[in-house]
């Protein structure tokens, strides 16, 4: 047996949280579920030129702990790209979040990280997840015929929409422009519904991927956190819909909008008013799905 360890570590097969090495990542140790967002911190006793980190075949973008050393380097983002102005031999932590997909299957997902020192040394780790399966409720809804079976042509717009917020999403900032927790959008409303197997009209449809919060129309809605307009505009299923781009991979969206009040482009600051609630798009009544 311990021989047989011996071979794992000679293949450095991954262990999880080894201590070897100047890098560690550490993530509370518990079970997650689809839909949930992950902390993870990758320590360094010296300071990388580089830190890559990857998981689910995507590169996960880190950025710089305001509590560690060195923290006179204001907007030192790590990522893919070098570390400017840091010092060598400064202990560093370094942030990620990791969204678990609503589709991921029971597993334990690995994710890796690699880091690169001065003088071409580096260093790489893997973290293991565990992600347990989680029942969602379903949801069975009725809509006007248009939004359950819609024509060929609106599926094509309902497409070419979809399209394009992947492309939004697909273009995120790449420095941080959030600032610690997130807040609800409708501080006073309550809400529900993530991941709910939703069927419309008898019809399965796909997963409902926000939390409905009900609200009468004509109540505020604010800006979760600070981040940069990235779209507004009218969407068939979504309403007047109103997408936030807070950097890092990192975005908000604010759906059946009744009116907006920003523009793209615009930087909004964590609380600013961006719209009012109503009933646009695919709904059964007023609220703000986000
Ligand atoms: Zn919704």
């Amino acid at each position: 047996m311990l021989a047989f360890l011996y071979a794992l570590a000679l293949l450095g097969f991954p262990v999880s949280d080894a201590p070897a090495g100047l890098c560690r990542s550490d993530l509370a140790p518990r079970a997650y579920g689809p839909g949930d967002v992950v902390f993870v911190v990758l320590s360094c006793d010296a300071t990388p030129m580089t830190a890559r980190v990857s998981y689910a075949g995507g590169e996960v973008p880190l950025f710089r702990l305001e509590d560690s050393a060195a923290g006179r380097i204001e907007s030192a983002e790590a990522g893919a790209a070098a570390v400017p102005g840091l010092l060598r031999d400064t202990p560093v932590r370094l942030g990620l979040l990791l969204g678990i997909d609503v589709s991921t299957p029971p597993g334990a997902p690995g994710l890796d990280w690699e880091v690169q020192f001065g003088g071409g040394d580096y260093e790489t780790g893997m973290h293991r997840l565990t992600v347990t399966a989680r029942s969602f409720p379903v949801q069975r809804l009725r809509l006007p015929r248009r939004y359950a079976e819609p024509d060929p042509e609106t599926t094509t717009r309902i497409r070419e929409e979809s399209e394009r917020l992947k492309r939004i999403l697909a273009g995120a900032r790449a420095e941080r422009v959030w600032r610690g927790a997130f807040d609800s959008p409708l501080p006073d409303a309550r809400g529900g519904g993530f991941g709910a197997r939703r069927v419309l009209n008898g019809r399965t449809s796909s997963p409902h991927t926000g939390i409905d919060l009900g609200a009468p129309s004509g109540e505020a809605v604010y800006a979760s956190n600070a981040g940069v307009v990235a779209l507004v505009d009218t969407l068939y299923l979504g309403g007047k819909t109103v997408v936030l781009d807070h950097g890092l991979g990192l975005f908000t969206i604010y759906c059946h909008l009744s009116q907006t009040s920003v523009l793209e482009g615009d930087l909004l600051a964590r609380g600013r008013m961006l719209g009012r609630v109503g009933a646009t798009g695919r709904v059964t009544g007023p609220h703000l799905h986000w």
